[in-house]
């Protein structure tokens, strides 16, 4: 078995591995940390959880131990999908430079330049950083990656979702042909292929086992569900939600709840939050600091239910998560097996439930294909519509409201979903002017406020045009519908 100490890494690394309890390398780092010790280019085929970010720091703090950073010139470069990737990276490499005399700094987006443009004037030896804000530095002109001789790229599918791939390849021109690479990818589509070929050199190929085989330890489940109407789609979901939630008991210590969409993050976290539930959203429009706030929240138990998105959730390192809840299914079906990994880690057990309405039955399909498995169907816990009929008839909606101490509601709360949505939104500072604004009629600027929820700050680091496309679509759409 091979170890630690078999692998040619710096003493003082090798020290901060032992600090960290790692007894033994994972095979992305038994594979990677040779060739990259070598000078070799790697391509790693591996996802997070593998270990993969120990696979390109402990090699790279080796190789960096001589020489020295000069201004404006990092020696290495690390660019990171979102900004808790590079915020996670960054930590690893606190942890296993704890010996070694390396400087860093982390370029991302809602931290402020001054503090980033002072590390860099004084020369660092590590940048880590998102493709948007690194290029705003270099545009600058604070910054020149002449200097660099490893990058790495991390996650590199994702970029490519993103619409990160014309940075990376800018980002690539800009640092010397000499440099070495390392590059990580959970996937190999056509385009990160075509990445690859241009831009790495005869590189050591390295694939672990996808964990895309949904673990064991995860008891799936998936409610099919049809809303009474259409536009009444959204309330009714959420409260499937709730009642699948309480029909956990127990057993539900916290949950991670994915929506396909940023909007409907917000929608659903605001809507658990009226409900009494501890929730609260995670996505690229949220300022870095509310974004750690909510993560660390999450992280050491204060919050319960962490309602995200794919980009914001992919990738982190979240211990100790009981439950998955895809309240959409989602539309890629590996963003499924991403999203449930979440749970069940460390050969602990998790449960992953999942909402599916009618027009999603074809992306359910293609995950079931993807998993080799039929996803068990779980029972509503809603009574049938003909009993729920019944029921709101006799009280007049009573089940949708939320505990009478938590806000007065009125008439409008029966309309389609916007109405709804604006309704729950009196919990929030600022209720009045939204109330206000929910008068309208509902069409163009006042109802896009409506829905939207409170003002988000900033697009996240780069916001690619396919998402305004979806956002604004949606919201119209909504303002029709
Ligand atoms: P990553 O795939 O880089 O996100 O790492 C997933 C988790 O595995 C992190 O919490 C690491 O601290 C942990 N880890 C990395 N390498 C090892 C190792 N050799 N042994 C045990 N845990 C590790």
């Amino acid at each position: 078995m091979t170890k630690f100490s078999d692998l040619n890494l710096d003493k003082k690394v090798l020290k901060a591995i032992d600090d960290a309890g790692y007894t033994e390398p994972t095979p992305i780092q038994e594979g990677a940390i040779p060739p990259a010790l070598e000078g070799k280019d790697v391509l790693g085929i591996a996802q997070t959880g593998t270990g993969k970010t120990a696979s390109f720091t402990l090699p790279m703090i080796t190789l960096l131990a001589r020489g020295r950073a000069r201004a404006r010139m990092p020696r290495s470069l690390v660019l990171c999908p979102t900004r808790e990737l590079a915020a996670q990276v960054a930590e690893n490499f606190d942890a296993y430079t704890k010996y070694s005399k390396l400087t860093k700094a982390l370029l991302i987006g809602g931290v402020s330049f001054k503090e980033q443009d002072q590390l860099i004037d004084r020369g660092v030896d590590v940048l880590i950083a998102t493709p948007g804000r690194l290029l705003d530095h270099f545009e600058r002109g604070k910054l020149l990656l002449t200097g660099v001789q490893i990058m790495v790229v991390d996650e590199a599918d994702r970029m490519l979702d993103m619409g990160f791939i014309p940075d990376i390849e800018r980002i690539f021109g800009l640092t010397p042909f000499t440099r070495q690479t390392l590059f990580f990818s959970a996937t190999m589509a056509p385009e990160i292929e075509r990445i690859t070929n241009t831009f790495l050199s005869a590189p050591a190929k390295i694939e672990v086992a996808r964990a895309a085989t949904t673990s064991e330890n995860i008891t799936q489940s998936v409610v099919e569900f049809k809303a009474s109407r259409r536009d009444r789609e959204g309330t009714e979901k959420r409260k499937l939600l709730r009642a699948m939630i309480e029909r956990e008991g127990d057993g539900l210590k916290n949950a991670i709840i994915f929506c396909n969409r940023k909007t409907d993050v917000d929608i659903c976290a605001k809507s658990l939050k009226k409900y009494g539930f501890d929730a609260a959203p995670i996505h690229g429009d949220l300022d870095q600091s509310k974004r750690m706030e909510t993560l660390n929240g999450f992280r050491d138990g204060s919050l319960k239910f962490l309602c995200a998105s794919d980009v914001a959730a992919r990738g982190l390192d979240i211990p100790n998560v009981s439950h998955v809840i895809n309240f959409d299914v989602p539309g890629h079906a590996e963003d499924y097996v991403h999203r449930i990994g979440r749970t069940g880690r460390a050969g602990k057990l998790g449960t992953a439930l999942m909402i599916c309405v009618p027009r999603d039955e074809k992306n359910l399909t293609a995950i079931e294909s993807l998993v080799e498995l039929e996803i068990p169907r779980a029972e509503n816990p809603l009574p049938a519509p003909a009993d729920r009929k019944a029921k709101e008839a006799r009280s007049d909606d009573a089940a949708d409201k939320p505990a009478p101490k938590r806000g007065r509601r009125t008439k409008s709360e029966d309309k389609p979903e916007p109405q709804e949505v604006a309704q729950e939104k009196p919990v929030q500072k600022d209720a009045d002017r939204e109330n206000t604004n929910s008068r309208g009629r509902g069409r163009g600027r006042g109802r896009r406020n409506e829905d939207t929820g409170p003002k988000v700050q900033g697009m996240g680091d780069h916001m690619p045009e396919f998402i305004a496309l979806s956002f604004e679509d949606r919201l119209s759409a909504e303002a029709e519908g």
